[in-house]
């Protein structure tokens, strides 16, 4: 089995590396891959090699950088099948969310197709006497992207289209759980005419984030992942200077109105809390329905949903959810779930020690559904990243608001009601940066931008849309006079940009 190659100035460079792990097949636990953990060298060279590209790359008039994003498109939406075949294959998630994956993440390549539009910015006529005054963005030099296991292909694409259409090269360190879809991607974007150096791709670990961290040439740094990670990352990088963004964990509660329609919510419920087996930082994790009847009407329609809910591998095309990422992830939803059995939460669906025929090694984890669970439970306060909803009961909407915003996390949240009043007044108090109004996955379209509040997020930009243009790049303002005009002759073809 050939190990998995770093991408450094347009080409696959083998890694020098001793320190190599496994890439499994999470829906079987065989080992599917092999990874080497880059050095500090090896990481060094790549930066140093985007640091060589940066100036042309930056020079480049946007509308040539455009083009090549729009061929980009289009072997991405060629390719899209393919590259979730090698999501699903490490990442264990059904072909269909796979796809969708793909999907959101083409959306912001679509988006950066727009950068010369993005990269306009603002003139002023006769600020004094023959002076006038323009604001420009301009790139950074070499930024780089570090991404989590669960969104192997999209969270990447969430970075690097914006920052390197905004004229900067970029260094990505992938997740070592599933590398394999971002090698293909990158493959494309070779394809699709980006000169060399422009995307390099170096897999690692804790040593290859460091070495990111500390490069003084690596201007601003692009992090999703956990709290306690993202909460690092800013900490070391922004004290090395640099510009950093780090997205962190999630608890999402879906706060249910006794006037919500519970069969609409319950299929809500049901994919959000579910889909990607929860392995999302956008899953509902906590249902607060209001007042008893409510709770009541919400577990009864809950119960049977997840009891019934179809885990398989992503080559069942009748799966729903898939398994969870490693072995030891699943070890530790289960070692949850049994916490919350003994601090006395309510277990109303059991999903541990699911065995699948023919899948006896994967890391399956079946639905589980908690009632009555309570704000000082482990289980309620912590991320647990698997396929675990909690209800939590709520007597009035004050409260379940107040739940909310006493809670560290920020990153979604959802209300589902018929009333407008309820729903607007959700939308203005609630202290959480995404929020759905009887939508459960509020994730941004990629013109607008993706980003939490409180420990969801560190760092003063969310990421992708109009606020990755911002991170992606710093402000200039020139003031000039000109009290004579230049001569410059005349042009009398129609001017083209060649
Ligand atoms: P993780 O924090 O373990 O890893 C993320 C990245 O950090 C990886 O590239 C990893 O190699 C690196 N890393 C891990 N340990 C490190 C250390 N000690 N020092 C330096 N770097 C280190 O996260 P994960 O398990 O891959 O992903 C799941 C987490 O990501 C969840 O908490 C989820 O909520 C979060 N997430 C957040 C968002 C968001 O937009 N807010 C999106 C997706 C995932």
């Amino acid at each position: 089995m050939n190990p998995i190659c770093n991408a450094i100035g347009g080409r696959l460079v083998a890694s020098n590396s001793t320190r190599i792990v496994d890439v499994f097949d999470p829906a079987t636990g065989e080992v599917g891959g092999r990874l080497p953990l880059s050095t500090v060298e090896e990481v060094n060279g790549a930066v140093e090699v985007a640091a060589a590209a940066a100036e042309d790359w930056g020079r480049l008039p946007p509308l040539k950088r455009a083009r090549m994003m729009f061929d980009f498109k289009r072997l991405l939406d060629e390719n899209a099948d393919a590259i979730a075949r090698a999501i699903s294959a490490e990442h264990g998630k059904t072909h269909a969310d796979a796809l969708g994956e793909v999907a959101r993440g083409i959306e912001v390549v679509d988006f950066a197709c727009g950068i010369p539009h993005l990269l306009k910015g603002e003139y002023s006529r006769n600020v004094g006497p023959e002076i006038d005054s323009w604001s420009d963005r301009q790139p950074l030099g070499v930024v780089a992207g570090i991404t989590p296991f669960n969104f192997p292909a999209m969270v990447p694409l969430w970075m690097y289209p914006v920052a390197i259409a905004c004229g900067n090269t970029f260094v990505l360190k992938p997740s070592e759980r599933d590398p394999s879809a971002v090698m293909l991607v990158w493959d494309l974007f070779c394809r699709a005419g980006f000169p060399d150096g422009v995307l390099n791709v170096v897999h690692g670990d804790k040593v290859a984030v460091d070495a990111i961290l500390d490069h003084p040439k690596i201007k601003a740094v692009s992090f999703v992942g956990s709290t306690p990670i993202a909460e690092y990352v800013y900490a070391r990088g922004t004290a090395k200077g640099k510009r950093v963004q780090a997205l962190g964990g999630a608890k999402n509660h879906a706060v249910i109105m006794p006037d919500a329609d519970i069969e609409r919510a319950v299929d809500a419920l049901m994919g959000a809390g579910y889909g990607s087996a929860g392995e999302r930082c956008m899953a509902i994790s906590v249902a607060v329905p209001v007042g008893e009847k409510t709770a009541d009407a919400l577990v009864a329609a809950l119960k049977p949903r997840v009891e019934a809910l179809k885990v398989g591998p992503a080559s069942d095309p009748a799966a729903e959810m898939g398994p969870v990422i490693t072995a030891a992830h699943k070890a530790k939803i289960e070692g949850y779930i049994a916490q919350g059995v003994t601090e006395g939460a309510e277990l109303v669906v059991d999903g541990r020690g699911l065995r699948l025929q023919g899948h006896e090694g994967g890391y399956f984890v079946g639905g589980t559904l908690f009632d009555r669970v309570t704000k000082d439970m482990t289980i309620y306060r912590e991320e647990i990243f698997g396929p675990v909803l909690s209800v939590l009961r709520a007597e009035s909407w004050d409260e379940a608001v107040g739940l909310i915003n006493a809670h560290e996390y920020g990153n979604g949240t959802a209300v589902f009601t018929r009333d407008g009043d309820t729903a607007r007044a959700f939308a203005d108090r609630i202290e959480v940066g995404m929020v759905g109004i009887n939508v459960p996955l509020p994730v941004p379209v990629a013109y607008h931008s993706f980003g939490g509040w409180k420990r969801s997020l560190f760092g003063d930009h969310s990421i992708y849309g109009p606020e990755g243009v911002r991170f992606y790049t710093r402000l200039k303002t020139i003031t000039s006079r000109w009290q004579a005009g230049l001569r410059a002759g005349a042009e009398f073809a129609f001017p083209t940009m060649k």
